[in-house]
C-alpha cells in the first residue's frame, strides 16, 4: 500500500461506477427481495471501493456507499423515523484482520469481556415499547427512516405485542433480526411455484419477502421468527453491558438467542469463530458469521459509531461456501 495521493480520472470514473452498481444491487436486495449476485460478490465490490477511497482519500465522499447505511425503503410502506439510527457493522473475513480490530477496540481502554453471537442472515426490524406495549415495528430502511411493518410484526408469535413483568420500561426500543427458518424454505418455495409465484432467491429474501407484505394474513401463514441483539432508545431499562440487557430481554420476555458467550480473552472468541464456523449448518437459521461485541457499555459509548457502524462490535464474515448454491438459486429465479 502506497501513500494516499488525489485520483486520477480513471480512479474517479472506475469510483462511480462501483457506487451505481453497489446502490442498485442494495436497491434490488433492501426493497424488491430479488437480488442478482451473491452476497460475496456485492461484498468484493464494496470492498475494492473502500480500497480505492483509502489509495485516494478525495474519492470518500459522505454520500458514499463505505460511507452510509445500505438500504432503502418502499413508497408501499408508511416511513417511520427511528428513535435511534440502526447501524451497519464493520466487516472482517479472516482471523488476522479480526486480531486488528480487536487491538484498535483495546486500544481505548482494557477489554474485559467480548460477546459473541451468531450473525443471523435475516432483516433487521427496530420495535418500539412504550409502557410495556408494541406500539411500532420498522424495518432498517436507511438506518434513519424505516418502512412501518407493525401488522406484520405482530403475527409473529415469538415477538410479545406486551413485554412481561410488573416493572416494564416506560420506553424500550430494541433492534433484532427477523429470519426465515431454513428447514421450511425448500417448502415455501415449492408452494410459491405451485400457485404461480416467484421463488425467493435464499432464505434471508424469504424473510425480507415474507415480512414486507401489504397484506399482513400473507405474513401470518409464513413461519418467520425474530432474534433481539441490540438496544435502541430507552427510559426506565437499566443494564451496564450487552449480556446484561440480554437477561433483561429476557426477562420482559423478548426472544433472545441462547447462543452467545462471553470471553476474558481474544484467543477464545477465535475458538468460537472457528466452532461455529465448523457448525454453521447445525442452526435453524442461516448465518453469514459471528458477530463480536465490547460487552460492558461504558466501553461502547467511549469507542462510539462512524456514520455507518458502531466502532465496538465487528462482523467476522465466513468464507462464502454458499455462493454456488446462491447463485444456482438466483439462475433459477430469472
Ligand atoms: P451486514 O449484514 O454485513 O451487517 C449488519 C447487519 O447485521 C445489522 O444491520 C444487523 O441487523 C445484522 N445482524 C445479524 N445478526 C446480528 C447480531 N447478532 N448482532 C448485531 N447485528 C446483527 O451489513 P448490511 O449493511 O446489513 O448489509 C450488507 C450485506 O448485505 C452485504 O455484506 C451483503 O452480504 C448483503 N447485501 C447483498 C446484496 C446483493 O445484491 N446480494 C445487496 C446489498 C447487501
Amino acid at each position: 500500500t502506497g501513500a494516499a495521493e488525489a485520483a486520477g480520472a480513471p480512479q474517479r470514473a472506475r469510483a462511480a461506477e462501483l457506487a451505481q452498481e453497489l446502490e442498485e444491487h442494495a436497491y434490488r436486495y433492501y426493497v424488491l427481495d430479488a437480488p442478482t449476485v451473491a452476497d460475496a460478490e456485492y461484498d468484493a465490490l464494496m470492498r475494492e471501493l473502500t480500497a480505492l477511497e483509502e489509495r485516494h482519500p478525495d474519492l470518500r465522499t459522505p454520500d458514499s456507499p463505505t460511507q452510509k447505511v445500505a438500504g432503502a425503503y418502499s413508497t408501499l410502506f408508511t416511513p417511520v423515523e427511528h428513535l435511534e439510527r440502526l447501524l451497519s457493522l464493520d466487516n472482517v473475513f479472516d482471523d488476522d484482520e479480526f486480531h486488528q480490530w480487536a487491538a484498535r477496540a483495546a486500544r481505548e481502554s482494557e477489554v474485559a469481556a467480548w460477546l459473541c453471537e451468531l450473525k443471523i442472515d435475516g432483516l433487521a426490524v427496530d420495535l418500539v415499547y412504550a409502557d410495556g406495549r408494541l406500539v411500532r415495528a420498522a424495518t432498517r430502511g436507511d438506518g434513519r427512516t424505516g418502512e412501518d411493518i407493525t401488522p406484520n410484526i405482530r403475527t409473529l408469535a415469538r415477538v410479545p405485542t406486551r413485554l412481561r413483568g410488573p416493572a416494564v420500561p416506560e420506553l424500550l426500543e430494541v433492534r433484532g433480526e427477523v429470519f426465515f427458518p431454513t428447514a421450511r424454505f425448500a417448502e415455501l418455495n415449492a408452494s410459491l411455484v405451485e400457485s404461480g409465484e416467484k421463488p425467493f432467491a435464499n432464505p434471508r429474501n424469504a424473510a425480507s419477502g415474507s415480512l414486507r407484505q401489504k397484506d399482513p394474513r400473507v405474513t401470518a401463514s409464513r413461519s418467520l421468527d425474530m432474534i433481539v441483539h441490540g438496544l435502541g432508545a430507552h427510559r426506565g431499562f437499566q443494564a451496564d453491558s450487552q449480556s446484561g440487557a440480554y437477561a433483561r430481554f429476557a426477562e420482559l420476555g423478548l426472544p433472545v438467542s441462547t447462543r452467545f458467550e462471553v470471553f476474558p480473552a481474544v484467543s477464545d472468541v477465535l475458538g468460537y469463530l472457528h466452532r461455529w464456523g465448523q457448525a454453521r449448518h447445525d442452526v435453524e437459521h442461516e448465518i453469514d458469521g459471528v458477530v463480536v461485541k465490547v460487552d460492558a457499555f461504558a466501553l461502547q459509548r467511549r469507542l462510539g459509531s462512524t456514520s455507518k457502524a458502531p466502532r465496538w462490535a465487528v462482523a467476522f464474515k465466513y468464507p462464502p461456501e454458499e455462493v454456488t448454491t446462491k447463485l444456482l438459486d438466483i439462475r433459477v429465479n430469472v
